[in-house]
Order: structure tokens, then sequence, then C-alpha cells
């Protein structure tokens, strides 16, 4: 069974896989380039983008006649700075102008969930989808893991049609891997994923941070534990707590990657732990400021160099992160991120101007040990009015008024004496889009989507 998946799969991913198969080549060597080599890694490829872009994208045509750009005026990665900053309101209101004039290979269109604002049309091309593939496949291989291998993926799939599903599981077992659906972890599907780790030899597991947070919190309660070689959260912020919490019960080979849907693969944990390695070869990254200065702390500015189809060139995605002040002991000099501190909405505003970041909370919930106390699998702040903050958890057992009393205290120093804080004890959180669940939740978050925390 075994040999012909391992047929069948090279079949029907024969051309595709070669192309994955050549870049993964070369970054396996541009993963120990020097500073200087990443330089001209990036210049090459941003003059080649820059290229096409002005003569093929409309928005980027007008852009470089309006600032009497020419090619020659980007000879190092700082000339970029000579392009504005790309926003989503940009995005939103050039539309098609940001779109390529010509014909691309393998053009797929994705809208964005409003979230975070107003839909956007993304728009991306085989290329792009597939460097990213390479990207993941050497961060996989760095882990010690070969691409045969068997995992479990948690990821927020919507169960559509017979044929959707069909489609799935065939795709899962191409890749051998099992797919749980983290818009669904009842304890039907909890107890099957329980089952499948004691049984199966699971190589890694994949999945959104919470989700795994939540599977590694109910084994530590059962006093299980399952030795994995490589256990990769993404698309949320990992936090203190969930980090051990995971390594309690996964053991210590938690790496964590970085990503957004607009450029997909960015930035990835090596097995050194020392932070996040920014994925040069696929995108240019800047951390600015609020006066939009290089800073170790900031918001995310990205370019991405491989996807001509909608060149996104400055692109603000709407993260936080900070800069490691050191190389990684590894032996990579790719710039090292040392946390990702998060969306830029993920901060809670209290009484005049006072304001905490999702992190403050986060080592709040640690100082005071409410998780192994409590046996808590699911834990988020909801801002529901102004001055009102609800924890909405999953617990073993009730939270003690003492305990209720403590954390009201830290919130009212951090916040304002004004503010208050209610707790709500629930059997499951619901999940936001795709699955997720976010540990903090501002008042403006809160508005657009009530179903999800009232
Ligand atoms: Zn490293």
């Amino acid at each position: 069974m075994e040999y012909l998946r391992k047929i069948i799969k090279k079949c029907i991913l024969k051309t595709k896989y070669s192309e994955i198969s050549t870049y993964l080549s070369e970054f396996e060597k541009t993963d120990w380039f020097d500073k200087e080599q990443i330089e001209e890694y990036q210049v090459k490829k941003l003059r080649e983008l820059l290229t096409f872009a002005s003569k093929h994208v409309p928005y980027y045509r007008r852009v470089f006649q309006e600032r009497g750009l020419q090619l020659n005026d980007f000879q190092t990665v700082s000339d970029i700075r000579k392009l504005p900053l790309l926003t989503k309101e940009i995005l939103c209101n050039e539309k098609e102008s940001m779109f390529a004039d010509v014909e691309l290979e393998g053009i797929k269109n994705n809208t964005t969930s409003g979230s975070s604002g107003t839909p956007v049309v993304f728009r991306k091309q085989k290329l792009c989808r597939d460097i990213e593939s390479a990207l993941m496949r050497r961060y996989k291989e760095n882990g010690g893991i070969d691409d045969n291998d068997f995992g479990i993926v948690i990821w927020g799939t919507h169960s559509l049609s017979k044929k959707d599903v069909l489609k799935g599981f065939f795709k899962g077992w191409l890749k051998n891997q099992i797919v749980f659906n983290s818009y669904d972890l009842s304890d039907a599907n909890l107890e099957r994923l329980i089952d499948c780790l004691k049984c199966k030899n699971v190589i890694y597991l994949r999945g959104y941070t919470s989700a795994v947070f939540y599977v590694a919190s109910v084994i530590n309660q059962r006093g299980l534990h399952f030795n994995i070689p490589f256990v990769s959260v993404t698309a949320e912020q990992l936090y203190d707590f969930q980090r051990m919490e995971i390594t309690r019960a996964f053991g210590n080979n938690l790496y964590d990657q970085y990503g957004c849907g607009e450029c997909g693969s960015l930035a990835f944990e090596c097995h050194a732990h020392e932070g996040l390695h920014h994925a040069f070869e696929h995108s240019i990254l800047e951390i600015l400021d609020e006066n939009d200065n290089d800073s170790m702390h900031g918001k995310v500015v990205l370019t991405n160099l491989d996807n001509y189809a909608m060149p996104l060139i400055r692109y603000e995605n709407g993260d936080v992160v900070t800069l490691a002040d050191h190389e990684c002991s590894c032996g990579r000099h790719s710039v090292l991120i040392d946390h990702i501190d998060g969306r830029t909405y993920d901060v809670f505003e209290g009484e005049n101007g006072k304001r905490v970041h999702a992190g403050f909370l986060d080592d709040m919930l640690l100082g005071l040990d409410l998780l192994n106390t409590y046996g808590i699998t699911q834990i988020r702040i909801v801002q529901k009015k102004p001055k009102e903050f609800t924890c909405q958890y999953v617990s073993k057992y009730e939270i003690k008024e003492i305990d209720k009393t403590k954390l009201e205290k830290e919130y009212k120093k951090a916040l304002g004496d004004s503010i208050r804080l209610l707790f709500e004890r629930y059997e499951l959180l619901k999940s936001a889009e795709r699955g997720k669940r976010h540990f903090i939740v501002p008042l403006q978050i809160y508005e657009k989507n009530k179903a999800v925390y009232d």
C-alpha cells in the first residue's frame, strides 16, 4: 500500500514536484548565504520584479512615471524606499490596476476575510505557490522530516460536498497525513485524534497555534505524553503559556512558522529555537516604527519577490514583530525575528489612553499559574464594552473568586481603575474565521463578529 501510494504520488505530482525540487535544491544552498550574498540575491530578484511591474502593472507604471523613477535607481535593497508603502486601502481602491496585464501561468484569485476591514482580492501565480511549497519543504527538512513521513494536520476546513470530502481524503492519503478540522474540536473528533496519536507513528503535527494548544492541554490533563519529532504551529501568535503547554505534551520539538495569505511563507524557526529566520529568498522584509523608519520593533512591510501576477511591493500586512538583537547560533545569517507581537489591532485600550499588548496578558496568565491550577484548555479575553473585559474559558474546574479578584486587580493596574473583568466558563469556545481562536479580542473585532463571542 505504501509503495502504491508513493508511485501514484510520483505520477500525479511529477511536473509539479520537479519544479518544487529544483527550487528546494537552490534554497538548500541559499540557506547558508552570508549577508553580502543575501543582498546580492535580493537585489537581483527585486530588479527583475520592478522591471516587470513598471511595464505590466498599471498601478506601478503610474507610480514610476509620477516619481520619475528608472530601473537604475534601484541598486541596493534599501533603494526600495523610493517606492511608496502599499496599504490595504490602496489595494481596495486600485483593484484591477494592481494586476499584471499579461497572461501568467496558473493564476488563482483569493479573497481575504474581512476580519481586519474590507475584503480584498489577491491574485497569485503558480511560480509563487511553488516557491512557497519549496520553502515549506526546506523547513520540514531542517526539522528532520522526510516528505513521505506520516503526520497529523489540524486545519480549518469546511466540510463541503461529498466530492470535496473525498478529494480531501485522497489528498491526505497521497500526502500521508490525516487532517483534523479545527472548526470541529468536539469530544468525538478529539478522541479520534488522540487515538491516532496512540496507535500510529506520528512524525509530525502541524496546525493552528490555538488548536494545537487545545489538544496539548487535554493531553496534559490526562497525564499522557507523545514525543513527536516535529510540531509546527502557525497562523496565530504563539504565546509563552501555549509554548509551555505544547512542549509538555509533545516534547521539546516545537517550531513556530510565520506567514500571511498575501505572501505565504515568511519566516521559520530552526532547531536552535532562538527565533524565526526570515526567508529572504521569497520576500524583502522591512520593520518600521510609527515614523516609517527602520526599527527593531514595529510594523511588518513586505515585498513579495515571486508574484508577478499582483506585485505587492512594500505592503503593510497588519502585523507587528520584534527582531532579535543577535544572529542565530545555527550559523544562518538571515534576519532573525525574536517574536511575532501580533496583529496591529491586537491591543486593548483602557481608560485615559492606557494600552496593553497581548504579550502582557500572556505574562499575567503565566504569573498566576491559572492554567495548571484549573486545568484550562481554552482561554480568551474579549472586550465587549470600552471598560468591560470578559475572560472566556474552558476548564476542568471553575476559577475561584480569590483568583478572579487577583486577575481583575492586575487588569485595573494596567488599564485603569474603572475597568471591570467578568468571567464566563464554556464547554467549548466558538471559533472565528477558518477555525482560528484568538487569545485577545479587542472591541472593534468583537463588534464585527458578535455571534462568535457572545
Ligand atoms: Zn537558526
